[in-house]
């Protein structure tokens, strides 16, 4: 399965929010890059269409692929029945996990018990903030995007943060995040897939550019590039 490109296609309008690294990163005012924006950019190649990638927060992701105002979403988003019933994902293509992260120093916070009653951070709309929503008395603080959430658990504005482990983690790795820890077990399992609207016409084509990466290496070494695993 190899189409080739068709000349007179528009490209796929894909949204993206750039603050969730490393899966999306805006380095230069347009320039994109991450994990996400590899594999979209390998998907897009091997399935034979363009990609034009639309910068959105990603509280209005799931509205806007409803309203069709884009084609496809690729934004580590979380695949829940929740969101299936108003939009459409791909095949699975991450593992992914929540996890609680606390300053360095926090030994009361071990799992989800020791959440109950404490301040707790979240990125609104996310499936962090779904969960948060279940720990018993928690006073939950809403936030746009990952960088400010942490920037309030380091201030001890909060207690904790309830967010994706991977990209949590990726941060601390690579010193972009000082003075954080993530708790031991993930708190939950998720998988990301990439959204599109109901009856999207470009679903089949983005599961086949899935189905070919995986089975040809390539998000294998797209993988490698940004967890070097
Ligand atoms: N995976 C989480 C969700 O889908 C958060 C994704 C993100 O912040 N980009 O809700």
């Amino acid at each position: 399965y190899y189409p080739t490109p068709n000349p007179g296609a528009q490209p796929l309008k894909v949204a993206t929010d750039p603050t969730f690294i490393p899966f999306e990163i805006q380095k230069a005012s347009s320039h994109l890059e991450g994990f996400d924006i590899d594999l979209m950019n390998a998907i897009a190649k091997v399935a034979g269409f363009a990609v034009q990638f639309e910068t959105l927060p990603f509280d209005g992701m799931i509205s806007t692929l409803q309203a069709k105002r884009v084609d496809a979403a690729i934004s580590g988003i979380t695949i829940t029945a929740e969101r299936l019933k108003t939009i459409a994902f791909s095949r699975p293509y991450f593992k992914a996990g929540l996890a609680i992260a606390v300053r360095e120093d926090n030994q009361n916070i071990k799992d989800f018990n020791s959440l109950k009653g404490k301040k707790i951070a979240v990125q609104i709309g996310s499936t962090g903030a779904d969960f948060a929503k279940t720990i018993p008395n928690a006073k939950i603080s809403t936030f746009n995007s990952g960088p400010e959430f942490f920037q309030d658990l380091l201030n001890g504005n909060v207690d904790a943060v309830v967010s994706d482990a991977f990209a949590t983690l990726y941060a601390i790795k690579n010193d972009k995040l000082k003075g954080i820890r993530v708790v031991a077990d993930l708190l939950t399992e998720e998988y990301y897939g990439i959204a599109t609207p109901k009856d999207s016409p470009h679903l089949d084509a983005i599961n086949k550019g899935i189905a070919i990466l995986l089975s040809n290496g390539t998000y294998k070494q797209i993988y490698q590039k940004w967890f070097n695993a």
